[in-house]
């Protein structure tokens, strides 16, 4: 046989490539190739590892095809025909090549080698010659092994020397075992609490859901601290019960911070779960990703990007905190992960579940609707209950010059410290001060390469640009007009407001909790555990603050700019600021201690602010939801942007005016721009932007590829699309 007729098969391989589509190669007689099925195929002069996306026997067609062969099976188990579905959903949804999703689904290239070994000790069948005291330890502590030579002398109380003597002289057997240890099996009931009345009806609710079997949505929305954890831990278990193979993927935002959560999930199923976030080491992905495959790692906790892993069984997500903003993917593939979750359930016929206190409109519409069950958890376990909330009107009460505490809140602060307590203060900007200006020409300092202002960091002596992470030293001289000592900080950071509420309470104990001051999940342990300790009695907050902990002596938040969220001007900018606030509110005062949130607001007429006192959360949605189905935004409508960048202005504004004209007619749908972004340069690239707006039941993503074919761009510009868009910089 040549290779180019007779019989055969014919196998499509998807590589994690950004190629159009899989590629056609023969399958060698006797090579047992199957969809799913990890191989390794020549391309060019490599040999590169891909997914068997199908099979066909060969036809007519194929005749004069000069295709090369597979080259070889991997070992390694198949990729489920749920999660290959999945892939295809994703690049289509999201209109980008299928071989980059691929290629986000094999992030452990090294999880499809064999298994690195190593080698353990048990007691052998022979006793030495020589029986030594430390000998006699080894055996002793060999009988619960097997064991390291490391781990077996520790563990002894001996030298490794003594290990490994033993070893030669035959008293211990030696093994060679997978150096990825298996996750323990998680035990169901191990930590279970008594669920209130409230929480195990949720329970049974989501449990019957679970149990059905099938695609089954529901969305889980109860106030902070009403127990969803818990509820959903319920159903997990559950689930675990009654499949043996059953695996489950939870979903967390930010979850290389969020250690805590971890040690509650050990503790409430007598076992670590498998973790996953790009924090872990490449051999803790590689164990995670190959015990995943195996259907052996039965619970993964993870970021957005767990929700490509190879799972075999899975019948159940947790989508917690599911209206958070860092769901949203914004390099590479352009996906939000929450969406991507309720597809991937889809796709495999699970159970998903979207936890939140603060539902995203979209989550809130498919409840209403009866597209997802919604299950309400309405208080809090105990006495506790949320915080009353009032607002702070800064025109009536403004701060001294230069200052950002007005003074009710410095009241409120002087208050809680005499009684004891803490309180929270929060402002969503790192640094020292947003903004830099020359008093003497007026420049704004902005990065070289991009439209940004530098924010200054006073603790490092850097400016620094929160979008692309450029930095430099703050210099001494204008870089404009070269004065020196006129650069003035503009506005406050949360570096800034230390400074202030160190000249106002002296002696009180002040610390700041952003990404600068708690870089590292162990940085973010310990500020948690000084909170927790008291030994902090004013904590200055970013959004980090605003998430999940439970701080018993906290009975004061202080919002320090309720607009900020307000003055973006995005689609989503009440949304967001509410559950921001909410969030940030809740922290305040659980358990035992009666708390309350003060929000410093300009505007406290405003919808969002007015819906967060009064506690009218249906208000609020109600007339958001208005506006939003008046201009066809999403939840009604759909959005997809369209971003254009190139190497100088002209050419941006050129080729981004040719794809709007080449923009298809059709019913329902509207383009509007190109527009010079908030962000016109960045990263030394100049940018147009095209927005889409097309009604719920267009198909965005065969418009969009239409619309790509109809104009070929210049090849030094990059189009990038992105559906569902959440940021318009
Ligand atoms: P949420 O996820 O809604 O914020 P959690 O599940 O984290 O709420 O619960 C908040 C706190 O209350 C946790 O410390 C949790 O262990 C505790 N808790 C919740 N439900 C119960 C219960 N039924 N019995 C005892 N403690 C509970």
């Amino acid at each position: 046989m040549n290779g180019t007729a007779g019989p055969g098969r014919i196998a499509q391989v998807l590589l994690p490539l950004p190629l159009p589509g899989a590629l056609d190669y023969t399958v060698p007689p006797g090579l047992d190739v199957q969809p799913g099925c990890f191989v390794s195929v020549p391309l060019g002069a490599r040999q590169v590892r891909g997914v068997v996306w199908s099979a066909r026997p060969r036809n007519a067609e194929d005749a004069g095809r000069r295709l090369k062969p597979i080259g070889a099976l991997v070992p390694a188990p198949p990729l489920s025909a749920e999660c290959r579905a999945f892939v295809d959903f994703t690049a289509r949804y999201t209109c980008h090549l299928p071989g980059r999703v691929l290629r986000m689904v094999m992030s452990s290239p090294e999880a499809l080698d064999p298994p690195p070994q190593r080698t353990v000790y048990l007691p052998g069948d022979t006793l030495p010659q020589r029986f030594t005291a430390a000998r006699k330890k080894v055996l002793a502590a060999a009988a619960d092994g097997p064991f390291e030579a490391a781990e077996l002398a520790r563990r002894a109380g001996v030298s490794p020397g003594v290990v490994t003597a033993l070893a030669r002289a035959g008293g211990l057997a030696a093994l060679s075992q997978s150096a990825d240890a298996r996750f323990d099996a998680p035990i169901p009931q191990a930590g279970a609490l008594r669920l209130n009345e409230a929480q195990s009806a949720a329970a049974q609710t989501l449990t019957a859901l679970a149990r059905q079997g099938g695609f089954a949505p529901a969305l889980l929305d109860g106030v902070t601290g009403s127990g969803k954890t818990e509820v959903y831990f319920d159903v997990i278990a559950d689930v675990l019960e009654r499949d043996p193979e059953a695996q489950i993927l939870v979903l967390l935002p930010e979850i290389a911070l969020t250690q805590d959560v971890l040690a509650r999930f050990a503790r409430r199923f007598g076992a670590a779960p498998a973790e996953w976030h790009s924090e872990r080491t490449r051999s803790q992905r590689r164990r995670v990703w190959r015990e995943t495959a195996h259907g052996r790692a039965r619970i993964v906790v993870g970021a957005r990007s767990a929700l490509f892993l190879p799972f075999s069984h899975l019948r159940l997500i947790i989508v917690d905190e599911e209206h958070d903003g860092s769901y949203k993917q914004e390099e590479g593939v352009l996906y939000h992960a929450r969406d991507m979750a309720v597809a991937r359930a889809k796709c495999a016929g699970a159970a998903i579940i979207l936890a939140s206190a603060t539902p995203s409109l979209e989550s809130l519409v498919n409840a209403r609707s009866g597209r997802y069950a919604h299950v309400r958890l309405p208080s809090r376990p105990g006495a506790a209950v949320l915080p009353p909330i009032r607002t702070i009107d800064l025109r009536a009460h403004p701060p001294a010059r230069e200052c950002w505490l007005s003074p009710p809140l410095i009241e409120a602060v002087q208050h809680t410290l005499e009684r004891g307590e803490q309180s929270l203060l929060f402002l969503n900007r790192r640094g020292y001060a947003p903004l830099t200006i020359c008093r003497k020409c007026g420049s704004r300092l902005q990065a070289p390469d991009s439209n940004t202002y530098l924010v200054e960091h006073r603790q490092s002596g850097r400016l620094v640009c929160h979008l692309t992470g450029f930095s430099m030293p703050r210099p001494h001289a204008c870089p404009s007009c070269g004065a020196p000592d006129s650069l003035h900080p503009v506005g406050p950071g949360v570096e800034r407001l230390h400074e202030e509420a160190a000249a106002l309470f002296p002696g009180a104990r002040i610390a700041v909790f952003s990404s600068d001051t708690a870089s590292t999940p162990a940085e973010v342990r310990r500020l948690i555990s000084r909170m927790e300790a008291h030994e902090i009695d004013i904590l200055i907050g970013t959004s980090m603050a605003a998430k999940g902990h439970n701080f018993p002596a906290l009975t004061l938040v202080g919002v320090i700019d309720a607009d900020m969220g307000l003055r973006g001007a995005d689609l989503r900018a009440g949304e967001r600021t509410y559950q921001t606030l909410v969030q940030v509110a809740g922290r305040a005062g659980r358990a035992d201690r009666p708390g309350r949130a003060l929000l410093q607001t300009w505007q406290p007429e405003h919808e969002a602010i007015q819906a967060l006192c009064s506690g009218d959360r249906d208000t609020f949605l109600a007339a958001e939801l208005n506006l939003r189905a008046d201009m066809g935004f999403p939840p009604y409508g759909r959005l997809a942007a369209l971003i254009v960048s190139a190497p100088t202005e002209k050419l941006a504004a050129h080729e981004a005016q040719r794809l709007a004209a080449a923009a298809p007619l059709a019913r329902d749908v509207d383009i509007w721009g190109p527009v010079e972004p908030p962000f016109a340069r960045l990263r030394g690239q100049w940018r147009r932007r095209l927005l889409l707006r097309a009604g719920r039941d267009v198909d965005v993503p065969a418009l969009i590829s239409a619309w790509r074919a109809r104009v070929t761009l210049s090849p030094k510009v990059r189009l990038k699309v992105d559906i569902d868009p959440y940021s318009f910089l």
